[in-house]
């Protein structure tokens, strides 16, 4: 791992190579000297500066944090129940975050509801916000008394991933990329640990560094919350890996949280068509009305919705020398969309509203490739349950772009910041998407609703 005061101390090594003994070297020694100088004198104005911006931070309780008593949902056994905590020490490099709000998960309802065994006690969920309780030793990116998202992804800004342009998979990412040990333990000293090393349903939240995104806004808790989570993997998905150009035909299969942000990013964008595919009636009404041109329901003629689709997206024209199209034959169709976002999902639970054709999500996927058009760019972002088989030679040759969406390929220290600014300028609304606030003690009834999907975005929110 690099110390980025490395290269400045480096410098001085070329003023000192025996090699350079001509006046020239001489002069280009002194220039080096001075610019040596000018480096170390900045250094040296950086680190006072930087030591100062530390002990400014009020109360920073490193290694006093010990003891503190909260409460939290933990999952142990074969249940899980809101129990009073106690904290450990945080190390160095995390920071002590006083929860104001968690975005629930789909993902996370079996944890909450579910009652498979579990060995090892665990805080589920995997987002939050709050504010800074205490920072440790090492802690720069954000201080005490700051309002900060735990994002679900971390930014680090220095692995292979985050300098190779994939930052969504930043090499602190859990499981594997920093320890994640117990936080805290129960009354009967049982440690406590949280799920991606985040949690969220919890009074508390003890995250690494690189999954804190200072928030410098007045947005509500509650939608600082999604941001975590499913409501910035939605604009993401319009908007970081093949942005939305004015125009250009969107499809989105899936209205859940994700689903609706990814219509409101589309809109925000100018998209051309917007076509949103969704069993739940309510979900599709709610697409409509932020911006959705088109609203299909799966369950309709559904061996001819991909067709449907592409003849939707067909350019204006089949005069091949004005910009037409005729649609192509054989195994590779033409026509599809520019973006198609998949975000439908699987039925983890039987949901209580109108559910699709397949509850697996595999046929939404392999309909969202379909619809895709060569050239075109198709965001997975469902957990999907179970294996999908694509049609070999149209699946090597059609050139459609897939992005495997993990977070939606989100650099989240550089993209929260562009949502929340769009938040802020009406272009999109992510407090739409926000349907329930329920407390800590609440917490099953709001995961229900998440299992049910008759809730969209539910943030589990703590008095402040
Ligand atoms: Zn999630
Ligand atoms: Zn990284």
């Amino acid at each position: 791992m690099s110390n980025p005061v490395e290269p400045r101390a480096g410098e001085p090594c070329a003023d000192e190579s025996p090699a350079d003994a001509s006046p020239d070297a001489v002069s280009r020694r002194s220039m080096l000297k001075a610019g040596a100088l000018a480096a170390a004198t900045f250094a040296g104005a950086q680190a006072p500066a930087q030591g100062q911006a530390q002990s400014d931070a009020p109360a920073a309780r490193t290694g006093s944090v010990a003891g503190m008593p909260f409460r939290a949902f933990v999952r142990y056994g074969t249940e899980g129940s809101v129990l009073d905590l106690r904290l450990r020490d945080i190390k160095p490099t995390q920071v002590l975050v006083r929860t104001r709000g968690s975005c629930g998960c789909y993902t996370v309802t079996s944890s909450v509801l579910g009652d498979f065994p579990q060995s090892t006690a665990s805080i589920p969920n995997h987002s939050g916000m709050g504010v800074v309780e205490a920072v440790g030793a090492q802690v720069r990116r954000v201080r005490v008394g700051d309002r900060v998202l735990v994002s679900g992804t971390p930014w680090c800004g220095q692995c292979h991933q985050c300098l190779s342009g994939t930052p969504e998979w930043c090499n602190y990412l859990a499981p594997g990329g920093v320890p994640n040990d117990p936080i805290a333990e129960m009354a009967d000293g049982t440690g406590v640990i949280e799920d991606a090393v985040i949690g969220g349903l919890s009074e508390i939240i003890v995250a690494y560094e690189e999954y804190c995104v200072p928030i410098f806004s007045d947005l509500p808790d509650e939608q600082i919350a999604m941001l975590g989570d499913t409501g910035a993997v939605g604009v993401a998905a319009t908007s970081v890996y093949d942005p939305v150009q004015i125009g250009q035909n969107v499809v989105i299969f899936g209205a859940g949280p994700i689903g609706l942000a990814a219509v409101q990013g589309a809109r925000a964008q100018a998209a051309g068509q917007i076509i949103v595919v969704e069993p739940a009636r309510y979900r599709r009404e709610l697409a409509s009305s932020f911006g959705a041109t088109t609203v299909l329901d799966p369950n309709d003629d559904t061996d001819t919705l991909v067709e449907r689709i592409r003849e939707m997206c067909a350019p204006r024209t089949d005069r091949l020398d004005a910009g037409g199209q005729v649609g192509g034959g054989g195994f590779i169709s033409m026509r599809g969309a520019d973006l198609v976002v998949e975000a439908s999902g699987f039925d983890r639970y039987p949901p209580a509203v109108e559910t699709g054709p397949d509850p697996t999500g595999l046929l939404a996927l392999r309909q969202a490739w379909e619809v895709t058009a060569p050239g075109g760019s198709l965001v997975t972002l469902a957990v999907q349950r179970g294996d999908i088989a694509f049609p070999g030679s149209a699946f090597c040759l059609s050139g459609k772009r897939i992005f495997g969406g993990q977070m939606a390929g989100m650099n989240v220290m550089r993209d929260t910041t562009r949502f929340i600014t769009a938040m802020e300028n009406g272009d999109v609304d992510i407090g739409a998407l926000v349907t329930a606030t329920p407390p800590l003690e609440e917490i099953r009834a709001g995961f229900q609703g998440v299992a049910d999907r008759t809730e969209l975005g539910v943030v589990i929110t703590f008095p402040s």
